[in-house]
């Protein structure tokens, strides 16, 4: 064990290879974490840290709620798990998909499983093909996303990454194409190009997440929709991050009042407590598979509808609605602005990015970033030695913590993170 600003750094050697991982040095030093509860976890020497991220953006509801942990327990106990290909169901999954539906900002929507985003995105973007197909028009089979988008690391995610570094092992699916992340006319002219009878869907985060907390400017999705709509092309509301309270209400996207075609969602459905992913299909792009016969979605994942998945579930919506957290989250995404805001005096930070929905950024300085190779991570890193768990983001410092933070934590968070950058500035 090595000593770092008295905390621990245990080199543990173990097969685990993880994602997005510079392995040669993670097998070095590891953070395991042993425990959680609400906003902090710890680790195995007993260091508690404020969860500044909710994990991977899904811990909404905060760590160990035993009413989640009792709905699954129970669940298991009762049914472990049993398929849900063809005509068989579980209960907890036919609830869950009404429970979705009915908050959901389309009209009739359907509800199709997975287990994760990436699962789900795949899902979308088949479904969106398998519509067209489906009415007569197999010609439209383009996917258009956006620049700075992050929609998983599946085959169609890869695809469809905006992250030019996530593209690992492209070209994945053909007929993908990018356009300008905040540009509704660049939109309208990728899809004239390819001719709209060529185009099926485009994929929109409401408030890029991954790609670093860019929030669209007044008017972009309502025009970002409206070009869609006008060409005929599926409107796809990637709500993974976006969903589920951080943007204040169920699927980010009634945040700009548009009613998507489909909406992907995994993270915050179940707050973490078990993976669970899924589309919601509006009652139009689902009818030719609901209300005609012979055509069949071929399509899906062993553990769709996972019935712990779904207990899961159905816990974690009644504690966003009996605790407001909803509400909270809309509360919280102004003093997190203000508190990322007061950072940007300092010489390490460029600006502040955030204010809609309870995440934000901080944009590192150019000059800085250019002269310290790996300084994103190094800050990381320093916070952490100060109590608090941020991600980096390409050039940028990410923060999402659970929707049950308080201003409190708010303020600790701020001044942990002005104590790491103190200390990675004094060593530039
Ligand atoms: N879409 C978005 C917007 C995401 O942020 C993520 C994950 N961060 C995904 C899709 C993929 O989800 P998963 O990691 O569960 O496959």
């Amino acid at each position: 064990m090595t000593m770092t600003d008295g905390f621990a750094q245990r080199p543990v050697e173990s097969a685990l290879w993880a994602p997005f991982a510079p392995m040669h040095s993670v097998r070095q030093s590891r953070t395991t974490i042993v425990r959680a509860d609400d906003v902090w976890v710890w680790d195995t020497d007993g260091q508690r840290y404020f969860d500044g991220t909710a994990s991977l953006w899904y811990s909404n509801v905060g760590h160990g709620r035993t009413e989640i942990v009792d709905a699954v327990t129970r669940q298991l106990r009762t049914l472990d798990a049993y398929q849900c290909f063809g005509d068989f169901a579980n209960e907890p999954a036919l609830r869950l998909a009404d429970e979705i539906a009915q908050r959901a900002p389309m009209d009739g929507g359907k509800v199709f499983f997975t287990s994760g985003g990436g699962d789900s995105i795949d899902t979308a973007a088949k479904m969106a093909r398998a519509y067209f197909a489906a009415i007569g028009q197999p010609e439209r089979t383009v996917l258009l996303h956006r620049e700075h988008s992050y929609h998983g690391t599946h085959g169609f995610g890869t695809a469809l990454a905006g992250i030019p570094g996530n593209r690992v092992g492209a070209p994945f699916a053909p007929n993908v194409t990018q356009v300008p992340h905040f540009d509704p006319a660049a939109l309208d002219r990728a899809i004239v190009e390819h001719g709209p009878e060529r185009v099926a869907a485009f994929f929109c985060e409401p408030v890029i997440g991954a790609g670093g907390v860019l929030v669209p400017p007044t008017g972009y999705i309502e025009a970002a929709a409206a070009v869609c709509r006008r060409h005929g092309v599926l409107f796809v509301a990637d709500a993974v991050i976006c969903g589920f309270g951080r943007l204040g209400n169920w699927f980010g996207i009634e945040r700009f009042g548009v009613r998507p075609d489909l909406v992907v969602f995994a993270k915050g459905v179940t707050s973490g407590y078990q993976p669970l992913g899924g589309v919601v299909a509006a009652g139009h792009v689902a009818e030719p598979f609901w209300d005609e016969p012979g055509n069949i979605l071929r399509h899906g994942q062993t553990y769709a509808g996972h019935p712990a998945a779904c207990a899961a579930g159905i816990a974690n919506i009644e504690i966003l609605e009996r605790d407001g957290l909803l509400q909270r989250s809309l509360k919280l995404e102004g003093p997190l602005a203000e508190r990322l805001d007061s950072l940007t005096d300092h010489p390490l930070v460029d600006h502040a990015r955030g204010g809609t929905g309870f995440m934000g950024a901080l944009e590192l300085d150019p000059g800085y970033l250019a002269a310290t190779p790996g300084l994103p991570g190094q800050l990381m890193q320093a916070v952490r030695r100060h109590g608090v768990l941020i991600r980096p983001m390409g050039s940028a410092l990410g923060f999402s913590p659970p929707l049950t933070a308080t201003e409190e934590h708010l303020d600790f968070v701020t001044d942990a993170v002005r104590a790491g950058l103190d200390d990675i500035h004094r060593t530039t």
